[in-house]
């Protein structure tokens, strides 16, 4: 039996989850029972962070070698006055760009009398290794002071009332910490506070805080977000199109990838967001990264001319086009609650199939497009892929490199050989099951949910 809570679902979407993950075609091939087995343990994967942390390193501006020692002595720092904690920070067998740090937890820590609570959001990033934010927090004791230990809990369902001093509901224990400002500036002037809340002392999962750890050397990202930027391929000189790029992650790493030669042009519709690409790019130096506040699925237009340098863009402007697409997010880790309605859920595919059209306008002929999302469902994947490849017969599904997640889920319609050119990263890996591999490998297998396929525009 394992230690961990599975992550709550509405009914309705847990219902849902279910029948995608224990279709027929699955059933046909692996069983129900195994079936059911992979569908509890990834429940169970969802509500906790995966063992390691990963980090890409901006080779663009340092070598893989310098970064790891820099990074050592950095994150050393952090754990000054732990006796028995040994920092290990690996490189990867097959990622050229990417540092593993291994996840210390659950560790046991115990609950104080004095407790904050904290949005969801806030307590996942906890999870992994933050301290809490002052606006994550909504609610601390009445005479709570600056200096105070404190335990902090997450309020996975959302319900706390902001700036209560106390809550009842269904919450997390994500560690103890510091109070860096008291009830009075937090909640006091009714503005939005900034910076550190409460310091992190003793968190549940031990993985280092990078804020403000080299931040133009080290970019935390998931390992799937990182395969999903090589697979795309991209060389200096190309012309790029990142059409869901906010905050940027994979825009630089693109950027990076193609020795920041060429151009990579950056799309969000979101104003705010926009602006993390700029300040992302900015700081890892990198000046092929064009940003533009655009809907993707406006990107292109037959009115424009070739030499225009922002959107809207001619048909076939791209070398290579990434939809990193908007999604249910069903993969993210850790996830304790997801309060999503299946309305919520189901409202994606159709804003993935508007984008999914432009993006294959944009696409030169021989060029290639990545789909991808950080989801599990089979409506936003595989279903997808198979809608895809019936909408646009000039697309052919392409092997990807590097290849280190599992095949596609069947239910879709797929062949097994379409199903074995997808990358499935599937979060089913117990805890304790993990401990037991090396660092190296569990890495590739104990990730978020993640999904990438690779398409050629013949
Ligand atoms: N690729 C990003 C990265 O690696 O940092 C993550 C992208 S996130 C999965 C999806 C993004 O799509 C969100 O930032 C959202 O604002 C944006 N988005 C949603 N609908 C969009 C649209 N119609 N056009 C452009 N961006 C959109």
């Amino acid at each position: 039996m394992s230690v961990f809570p599975r992550i709550s679902l509405r009914p309705e979407v847990a219902q849902y989850l279910k029948g995608a993950f224990l279709n027929s075609e699955l059933l046909a091939s692996i069983g129900k029972e195994e079936a059911e087995h992979h569908f509890q343990t990834l429940l169970t994967c969802l509500s906790h962070p995966p063992s390691s942390t990963c980090v890409r390193a901006n080779v663009h501006l340092s070598s893989l070698g310098e970064i790891r020692v820099k990074l050592g002595e950095e994150l050393k720092k952090q754990i000054s006055g732990w006796e028995d904690e040994e920092l290990e920070i690996v490189t990867h067998p097959v990622l050229p760009d990417v540092l593993l740090i291994p996840v210390v937890g659950p560790r046991c820590v115990q609950k104080l009398s004095s407790e904050v609570v904290v949005g969801a959001q806030c307590g996942n990033a906890v999870l992994r290794g933050a301290n809490v934010f002052a606006p994550g927090i909504v609610a601390c004791p009445k005479f709570m002071k600056a200096g105070e230990v404190v335990s902090v809990f997450s309020d996975v369902e959302g319900k706390c009332t902001r700036g209560a001093f106390s809550f009842q509901g269904m919450t997390t224990f994500v560690g103890n910490g510091v109070a860096e400002k008291g009830r009075a500036e937090l909640f006091g002037a009714g503005e939005t506070v900034r910076g550190v809340g409460v310091r992190m002392t003793e968190p549940l999962y031990w993985s280092p805080s990078f804020d403000g750890v080299l931040p133009h050397l080290a970019f935390l990202q998931n390992l799937p977000s990182v395969v999903a930027s090589h697979v795309l391929g991209p060389r200096p000189g190309e012309r790029v199109l990142d059409m869901c790029a906010a905050p940027g992650g994979k825009t630089c790493h693109i950027a990076t990838l193609m020795e920041d030669q060429g151009e990579v042009v950056a799309l969000d519709k979101i104003r705010n967001k926009t602006q993390l690409i700029r300040e992302n790019a900015k700081i890892l130096k990198l000046l092929s990264v064009k940003v533009f506040c655009f809907n993707g699925a406006k990107v292109v237009s037959d009115d424009v001319g070739h030499d225009t340098r922002e959107p809207p863009f001619p048909p076939e402007s791209f070398d290579r086009v990434l939809l990193d697409a908007p999604c249910s997010g069903l993969g993210q880790r850790p996830n304790m609650a997801s309060t999503w309605t299946l309305k919520e859920v189901s409202s994606y595919p159709p804003l993935q199939r508007s984008l999914f059209h432009a993006a294959v306008r944009a696409l030169k002929r021989g060029g290639v497009l990545v789909y991808s999302t950080c989801t599990v469902t089979l409506a936003e994947n595989e279903e997808q892929v198979a809608w895809a490849l019936r909408t646009f017969p000039d697309l052919t599904l392409q092997p990807q490199e590097p290849r280190l997640g599992g095949d596609g889920l069947p239910g879709a319609g797929l062949s097994p050989e379409q199903l074995r050119l997808l990358q499935r990263f599937r979060p089913e890996l117990s805890w304790e099951a993990a401990a037991h591999i090396p660092l190296a490998r569990r890495a590739d297998v104990d990730t978020i949910g993640f999904f990438i396929a690779k398409f050629q525009k013949n």
